[in-house]
């Protein structure tokens, strides 16, 4: 585990050697889809450093309206005002921060791809000043030491986490007049959200690191709702990031920082840069509770508390061991849930568990308590199962191509229930749920022994093939050849926190004789499609993590390059407004799938 200085350290800036000598050492992430409803049967994305200090668990009341501006002068007032408003409202909140990053190299037919690829999880302290201006006050030298977090090499590029973090907010200190020139530009729908578009430049000698770029700002609150640039000037031998930054209106009056997209690299014939990555951070968690307990203590609900077991027998021996194990499964998923890591059980799940049903109804699966399934908010492909819920991560939904492939990463899971390989039981055991969210990689585990995982795989094919989804297991080869071919390259995207890892040093292990199902993995057959990018099936309302399903139109493929399979791409969320229909959260979706306008870089 990193210590503080984790946070401290700003992780946009970069230092590049002038000489470039070394090899470039960095670390880096990705986009899904929905499981395709054509068939028969019912159809249907390491923790470290976390503040722990309690949060706020009350949503934060609106600011007051505001009288309509009737000048551009005014709305700079406006939204520089609700700028500093929403640093003060978020700052005792500990949000998930989560960074996926892709180092890319050409490929002469699949364009820019992922070379390598890093990942970073953690809390972010929204009060701590991740403050450019702290350390670029000190002398050079020690701020370069600092802000290279006292990595030695400062000839290598170094990406550090939080710095990636930085653009939640143009400028934390000095968002004002005094350090920033504001020009309007023109009117432009985000989404269902009409904003005005300023360009926003520091003035000279306003000192180092300040924002450079442009701010859309909404008409009605005149708060910002995008951010898109970089920070200028950077310091020697160093450069900042640059990047695009979205929020959402998941609470009355505030616009919330949500999603971060980073990209540097030019692959132009010549280019003299050879630094090159896109990189996705995702911010949830904002509403976690901590200490909710004590809520539920001053509001009694008598029946939350019944005791719903048949009293007129006691328990047998068996009866008592699964109601042992259905209590470590209950202790996992509620702390993982606080923790940040689950999302809370919603639509998704509805989803999930009918593909599990499926699977179940076909093969005469007749278990004691019925199979629950919740979704992991993080990127890593990954699966476990605890008791009898099947967790799933949101990144390898998103990547999966359909609902055949789903059924695969699930069946294998569901084999682990039916053959009673159950690993939980040391959590019903109530002590071992008493850590610190950042260490909970640390203090909880879901691996299987080998043996236990080729009988999983074994049994799933049974499962499989007897299934409904028995005519589409070419689609789940695919999938698997597919991971196959990028598994050296996304070694953090297949590296499991929890439960065991899909492929191991480079090479897919799960579901193995399934991999040569199905026909050979072809970039140039467009209508071929393997994996998905990253992000385009799940999405996630940063406020209370609860998941949904992205509706998005399908768009076509036009070249081998659009398939993008388990790669990061930009982020487009729809913006909309808070309570404005049904929706809550906007949709990240790929760039491809919609194209607002965007801004000057
Ligand atoms: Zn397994």
């Amino acid at each position: 585990m990193r210590t503080s200085n984790w946070i401290l350290t700003a992780a946009l800036l970069v230092s590049v050697s002038a000489a470039a000598q070394q090899p470039t050492e960095s670390q880096p992430s990705a986009q899904p889809l929905p499981p395709d409803t054509t068939q028969a049967t019912q159809s249907v994305g390491s923790a470290q450093q976390a503040p722990a200090t309690a949060q706020p668990t009350a949503v934060p009341l609106p600011p007051p309206t505001v009288a309509a501006p009737t000048t551009m002068d005014q709305v700079v007032s406006l939204f520089i005002e609700r700028e500093h408003g929403l640093i003060k409202m978020l700052s005792n909140r500990t949000p998930v921060v989560e960074t996926y990053l892709q180092n890319l190299s050409a490929d002469p037919q699949l364009g820019p791809i992922p070379s390598e690829d890093h990942y970073f999880l953690g809390r972010l302290d929204m009060g701590e000043s991740v403050d450019r201006k702290d350390y670029l006050k000190e002398e050079e030298k020690s701020m370069q030491q600092r802000l290279m977090g006292g990595f030695q090499k400062l000839y290598k590029v170094q990406y550090q986490p939080m710095g990636f973090s930085w653009m939640v907010y143009a400028d934390r200190t000095d968002f004002d007049r005094d350090h920033y020139d504001f020009h309007y530009v023109r009117r432009e729908f985000l989404g269902d959200v009409r904003c005005l578009v300023f360009d926003v430049l520091p003035k000279p000698k306003s000192g180092r690191g300040r924002f450079l770029g442009r701010v859309w700002v909404e008409d009605q609150g005149f708060n910002i709702v995008r951010l898109n640039g970089t920070y200028s000037p950077a310091p020697r031998n160093s450069y900042f990031f640059h990047m695009d930054s979205w929020r959402l209106n998941l609470i009355p009056g505030y616009w919330v920082p949500s999603f971060i997209y980073s990209e540097e690299g030019d692959f132009a014939a010549g280019a003299k840069n050879k630094l090159a990555f896109k990189a996705q951070t995702r911010i949830w968690g904002y509403d976690l509770k901590k200490g909710s307990k004590d809520d539920e203590l001053t509001q009694i609900r008598v029946d939350s508390v019944t005791d719903e077991t048949p009293t007129t027998q006691d328990a047998s021996p068996l009866q008592a061991e699964r109601v042992w194990q259905q209590q470590a499964e209950d202790n996992v998923v509620e702390r993982l849930t606080e923790a940040g890591l689950l999302a809370p059980e919603g639509d998704v799940d509805h989803i999930l568990q009918t593909v599990v049903n499926n699977l179940e109804v076909t093969n005469n699966i007749d278990l004691p308590r019925p199979v629950r399934t919740r979704v992991l908010l993080t990127s890593p492909l990954e699966t476990f199962s605890v008791g009898n819920t099947i967790v799933i991560s949101r990144g390898l939904i998103d990547v999966l191509p359909d609902e055949a492939s789903l059924a695969a990463v699930l069946s294998h899971e569901l084999a682990h229930i039916v053959l009673g390989h159950n690993l939980g039981s040391k959590y019903a055991f109530n002590d071992r749920m008493l850590f610190n969210d950042d260490s909970t990689y640390q203090n909880l585990g879901f691996k299987h022994i080998p043996e236990e995982e080729t009988a999983a795989d074994k049994k799933a094919v049974d499962l499989l093939k007897n299934s409904p989804y028995a005519q589409k297991l070419d689609n789940v080869g695919l999938f698997l050849k597919a991971l196959q071919a990028r598994a050296v390259n996304l070694n953090a995207l297949l590296t499991t926190h929890l439960g065991n890892p899909l492929a191991e040093a480079g090479t897919v292990s799960r579901l193995s004789a399934l991999s040569t199902q199905g026909p050979a993995l072809d970039n140039n057959k467009l209508d071929q499609i393997a994996a998905l990018p990253l992000g385009g099936r799940i999405k996630i309302n940063p406020w209370d993590d609860k998941a949904e399903m992205v509706k998005t139109a399908p768009v076509a493929i036009t070249s081998a390059r659009d398939k993008m399979p388990f790669e990061v791409t930009p982020f487009f969320p729809r913006l909309s407004r808070y309570g404005a229909g049904a929706a809550q959260p906007a949709a990240p979706t790929t760039a491809a799938n919609s194209a607002p306008s965007q801004g000057s870089n």
